[in-house]
């Protein structure tokens, strides 16, 4: 290939090295395998490869309207070919009564087949030996510069016909090849461009997604390994900070799924090493209970414990709730956010350093340097995808060994991605609601049903409930999502007219004060209705309100709805969520409400959200290149994904360093992987 092709095959799709055009893998292969008859082709068949005689070559129409017709023929019948495009080729290269080998799409038109362009070469050419036809993708500044999707099926043949097996060197140990039944690399190379068969093809990609997913699954047994050799606090007792919250102060019997979660806690404290454990619970699942009495071990073992959130308001929200929770057995909670200053600020990090407090809540005013703890056991951070590692990694410079670490999230992760973006944490999972809860209608309804809506919210405050409406954030321009915000409250206050009703409303352009005073007034039941944005989104708990009402609904991603919808069905009441959108929504938005109306299950929102918008999208790590896979599919291969994390947690129990003669070719391969990776960037 000469230097200007190279050089746009390099910036269209990166493709510099033999390797990288190797693993330009076809998006899809036409099925040569098999000669079809004329009289087996039924309207839905699609590409098919005949074998017969071409007849009546002829030109009609003019100019730009110039067609070649022909007729094609077996022994089952005929069907017509048609060329609009070189047409000095088919005139000059195709003979009347000639036999030949046609491949093409099968058009039906009202009963009659035609197929358009069809591939035609003579029976015994090459490249019209059966199997199957590579397809690739290509772009349209290299299909201008001649390298169209059929050149690359050329370019990568000649490359095998150079090459021989040992250019593709196996780097999975034999036992694994033998145990999962996986076909060597070369083969598995050569197959997924030039399969023999479906079967052989299958084969093929199930050996290339499982070194993929491998690939990962090491490098992720790898940093797990890192993480638990980390030598930690021990929190042999169980005191009497805990026995007495438990049997005096508890308001409610923890679920099975919160004492299972607190016993994986108190195993992981008593191990001499570093606990790194996500809690996964789905909003409402009594996540907070379950935080407050991990730091009461902390405590019970002469430890302090800090609980980050990451915002001003979550955390007050801690600060409030958990307090309750603890001032009836004496403990001293303290808050540290931004708006903590002078002498609260300096009380404060005294109290810190001299270990008189005992529990302090707060955003990342928490990591800062001036805050020095006298003896911190363990940090709680919740909604961890809203920090980063840097983070969490400076909570444990905090005390002379890194303190245990626990992570809430209410975004239910499924399986699969937690098992890749958090693959050096442990996950517990509290899968149960406390008993009593109803659940919440959600019900979609376009624009025109506003009055209507209206009315059912004035109805619902008439109860004494409590309302949320919420705005989307278009994130593009502040100035415009303030302004739709403003727009928004106009008119919520034109249907709720202000001698009647109390209106708070919070966004993101109030400073911290302001939007803690509109807070409030909701929170304790002085205004009716709350205007937001998503700042609400995490963890705001008002139990009395119960309906929450989205407005541009479509706007929002599935995870983000149903993150919103939490914020009601707290309290003992019915509660409800309306999803108010345009009526002339896209399919897939129509999809999303009603998914979001037909379920409530977060992990079943969570899985759809990603099958619908891919991994990348949910989770914010397409930017970082993080989950871009090759052949291997998230979703799809849970499979695969879980044999592969057996098999590397296996290896590296077994051989850390990858020492042994039968994992070096491995190691070189995950070294070479290294480079490319950012999964230690992660979680
Ligand atoms: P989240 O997991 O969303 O943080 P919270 O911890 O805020 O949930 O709990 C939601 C509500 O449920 C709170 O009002 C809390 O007091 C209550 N709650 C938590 N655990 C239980 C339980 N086992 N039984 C009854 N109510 C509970
Ligand atoms: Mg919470």
């Amino acid at each position: 290939m000469g230097p200007q092709r190279a050089e746009l095959l390099k910036k269209e799709l990166e493709i510099v090295t033999y390797e990288d055009l190797l693993n330009h893998f076809p998006f899809r292969y036409y099925d040569k395998t098999r000669i079809t008859k004329v009289a087996e082709i039924r309207p839905d068949t699609e590409y098919v490869l005949l074998s017969g005689k071409i007849v009546n070559l002829f030109e009609e129409g003019q100019g730009r309207k110039r067609r070649l017709s022909a007729t094609f023929y077996d022994e089952t019948g005929s069907i017509s070919l048609v060329w609009f495009q070189n047409l000095n080729w088919v005139t000059k290269n195709i003979e009347d009564y000639g036999q030949y080998v046609v491949f093409g799409k099968v058009t039906d038109f009202n009963g009659s087949y035609s197929i358009t362009h069809p591939e035609v070469e003579p029976p015994s050419a090459a490249g019209t030996a059966p199997g199957m036809q590579p397809v690739y993708s290509s772009t349209a500044r290299l299909t201008a510069m001649g390298i169209s999707n059929r050149s690359f099926a050329k370019l990568t043949h000649a490359l095998f016909s150079k090459i021989t097996p040992q250019a593709i060197p196996e780097i999975l140990p034999a036992s694994i090849l033998q145990e999962y039944q996986l076909m060597p690399r070369a083969t598995a190379y050569h197959q997924i461009h030039f399969p023999a068969d479906e079967l052989q093809l299958q084969r093929a990609r199930f050996r290339l997604k499982w070194e993929e997913l491998f690939i990962m699954q090491m490098q992720i047994a790898n940093l797990r390994l890192q993480h638990t050799v980390q030598p930690g606090f021990l929190f042999t007792k169980v005191g009497e900070y805990f026995n007495r919250f438990y049997n005096e102060s508890l308001p409610f019997d923890l679920t099975g799924a919160q004492k299972r979660v607190l016993r994986e806690i108190r195993t992981d404290t008593t191990t001499e090493l570093q606990m790194n454990r996500l809690v996964q619970g789905d909003v409402g699942s009594g996540k907070t209970v379950v935080a407050t009495m991990s730091m009461l071990l902390a405590l019970d073992n002469g430890f302090q414990a800090c609980l980050m959130a990451p915002t001003e308001i979550l955390a007050r929200q801690h600060y409030q709730s958990v307090s309750e929770l603890l001032e009836p057995i004496g403990i001293k909670v303290a808050i540290l956010t931004g708006t903590v200053k002078g002498k609260d600020r300096k009380a404060v990090l005294n109290g810190l350093a001299d270990g008189s407090i005992q529990i302090v809540i707060g955003t990342h005013a928490l990591i800062e340097d001036s805050v020095r703890f006298h003896n911190l056991g363990i940090a709680v951070v919740d909604e961890q995808h809203k920090f980063g590692v840097g983070q969490r990694a400076r909570l444990w410079s905090k005390n002379t060994r890194a303190p245990h670490i626990l992570v809430m999230t209410a975004t239910p992760i499924p399986r699969t991605l937690a098992m890749t973006l958090y693959g050096d944490l442990e996950v517990s999972v509290i899968d149960e609601l406390p008993p009593g809860r109803k659940p919440i209608k959600t019900i979609h309804r376009p624009d025109r049903y506003r009055a209507q809506v209206m009315g059912f919210l004035k109805e619902e405050i008439a109860k004494g409930r409590q309302v949320y409406i919420v705005y989307p954030l278009i994130e593009e321009s502040e100035k415009i999502d303030y302004e739709s915000l403003m727009a928004g409250y106009e008119q919520v206050k034109s249907w709720f007219p202000e001698h009647l009703y109390k209106i708070a409303m919070v966004h993101g352009r109030q400073d911290p004060e302001e939007r803690k005073r509109n807070m409030d007034r909701f929170v304790k039941g002085q205004a009716h209705i709350l205007v937001a944005t998503t700042v609400i989104e995490v963890g705001v708990n008002v139990p009395n309100a119960s309906v929450m009402l989205i407005e541009s609904a479509e706007r929002f991603g599935l995870s983000q709805l149903h993150q919103l919808r939490g914020r009601v069905g707290r309290g003992a009441d019915q509660s409800f969520c309306i999803l108010l959108t345009g009526s002339g929504i896209s399919k897939e938005s129509a999809e999303r409400m009603q998914i979001m109306a037909s379920s409530s299950d977060g992990f079943v929102i969570a899985e759809k959200d990603l099958e619908m918008r891919g991994p990348g999208d949910v989770y914010g790590t397409r930017q970082s290149g993080v989950l871009k896979l090759k052949v291997a599919d998230i979703v799809k291969d849970v499979q695969i994904m879980e044999q592969c994390r057996n098999a590397a947690s296996l290896i590296v129990r077994n051989d850390p360093k990858l020492l042994l003669p039968a994992h070096a070719a491995l190691r070189e391969a995950l070294r070479a992987a290294a480079g490319q990776s950012h999964w230690n960037k992660i979680s």
